[in-house]
């Protein structure tokens, strides 16, 4: 469909939202200044450094290690040379465009060391081609995804005495990008920082992986066709803050997003859902949302998607009986369908997927003005054995003690 032209008059005072003519100018001025080069990266390292914590004591995301990575874009010049330098506060101007409009993105992922001593990302061009889709949502400045790549794997490997060895442990990494652009203008940040920071990070639930409850959320919506659910924004999150922690009031630990006249599933917290019905002949349904606009295009996700597929082609999940069909579905599916299916006894499993907590088993979800609970049977430890074979799998991968093209090496 060819785009139709509508003139509207030029705004010029900056005031007016971000104006065709702003937009076209960011686009030119990209076109002329430098992208990211990782070859002119400057070392100033610690002279002294901190102490690693001893693995038993790791959370998630408390500790951040002895360094960061900075690059800064002007208008003028592009991106700045690269620089890991030491961990530190920063200085923002309070008129900045990230203070005043939220103009900030973020990606989570992981760095694990396999038992050979190197460290290993997990599929990490889904990462970087996913900031650079965030990064465009909101108009900050486009950059070169390998580049930025291979400039946090120089990162993991300057830290990498940070990385936990112990079961469950890895180095959560944390790309962040902002825009410091100063003024009111309500227009696109013409300059911006960009940070990796690392966490070294236990297991995201302490102890065994225990199931956890849900609450159905109809009355708040977290993202909605057009918005900007499907974009890891920070904006994003701010608004679940209050209805989740209104939930653990009432005693659930995360909420069950739902979209749309019919209340279909969304988001499970901050990771993607999963269902796996029962049929009549043994084989299971493995339902997701689809990508719709209003779901975050989870690398997870995308790695459960993938696994459960091979099973059905060629490459059965240990764990799973090689002859069990999994019909492999993304689709919509109503909570008063999964209603229905947990009355009948069909809903076999129910769990939420992400890089911090990797896979964690749902045995609870409220819904409505009586709290109605969603039973559903998933043995003593929470674990169907969908969730316990792809669990374990995923991780055999990110920790390297199986080969896989997923599992990218940090030192070539
Ligand atoms: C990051 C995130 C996920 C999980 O994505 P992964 O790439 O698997 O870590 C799911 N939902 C939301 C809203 C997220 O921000």
């Amino acid at each position: 469909m060819a785009p139709v032209a509508i003139e509207t008059p030029v705004h010029t005072n900056g005031t007016n939202g971000a104006s065709s003519d702003s937009v076209k100018k960011v686009q030119q001025e990209t076109e002329h200044v430098h992208d990211i080069d990782p070859s002119k990266l400057t070392l100033h390292l610690k002279s002294e450094l901190t102490p690693v914590p001893a693995p038993e004591t790791l959370t998630f995301g408390t500790v951040h290690t002895d360094h960061m990575l900075v690059l800064n874009y002007s208008p003028e010049l592009g991106w700045s040379a690269p620089s890991i330098e030491p961990y530190g506060p920063m200085q923002v101007d309070p008129m900045a465009s990230c203070i005043q409009y939220a103009t900030n993105i973020f990606e989570g992922m992981k760095a694990y060391m396999g038992a050979d001593g190197r460290p290993r990302l997990f599929r990490p061009d889904l990462n970087m081609a996913r900031m650079k889709r965030s990064a465009d949502r909101l108009a900050l400045p486009p950059f070169d995804e390998q580049a930025l790549l291979k400039l946090i794997k120089t990162l993991v490997m300057v830290e990498k005495r940070w990385i936990p060895t112990a079961p469950g442990c890895s180095l959560y990494i944390r790309p962040t990008m902002f825009g410091t652009r100063c003024g009111f203008g309500v227009t696109p940040s013409t300059s911006a920082t960009l940070l990796v920071i690392l966490s070294p990070s236990g297991p995201y639930f302490p102890g065994p992986v225990r199931p956890i409850s849900l609450y159905a959320e109809s009355r708040v919506r977290r993202a909605w066709p057009g918005g900007t659910g499907g974009h890891k924004l920070a904006l994003n999150y701010a608004p679940t803050l209050r209805p989740t922690h209104d939930a653990s009031l009432q005693g659930y630990n995360q909420i069950l997003w739902l979209f749309g006249d019919d209340d279909h599933l969304g988001e499970v917290g901050q990771m993607n859902a999963f269902v796996v019905l029962r049929r009549e002949d043994g084989s299971l349904d493995v339902i997701t949302p689809p990508l719709d606009g209003t779901i975050l295009p989870g690398v997870t996700r995308q790695s459960v998607l993938d696994l459960t597929r091979a099973h059905m082609l060629n490459a059965p999940i240990p764990g799973l009986p090689a002859e069990l069909t999994l019909h492999v579905q993304e689709r919509h599916m109503p909570i008063a369908e999964l209603v229905e299916h947990s009355e009948a006894g069909r809903l076999a499993e129910v769990f939420g997927v992400g890089t911090a907590a990797v896979l964690v088993p749902i045995n609870r979800i409220g819904y409505g003005e009586e709290g109605k609970e969603i039973a559903e049977e998933t043995g003593a430890s929470g674990f169907g054995p969908v969730a316990k074979a792809v669990r374990e799998e995923i991780m055999a991968i990110q920790e390297a003690r199986r080969t896989h093209v997923w599992s990218v090496p940090c030192d070539e």
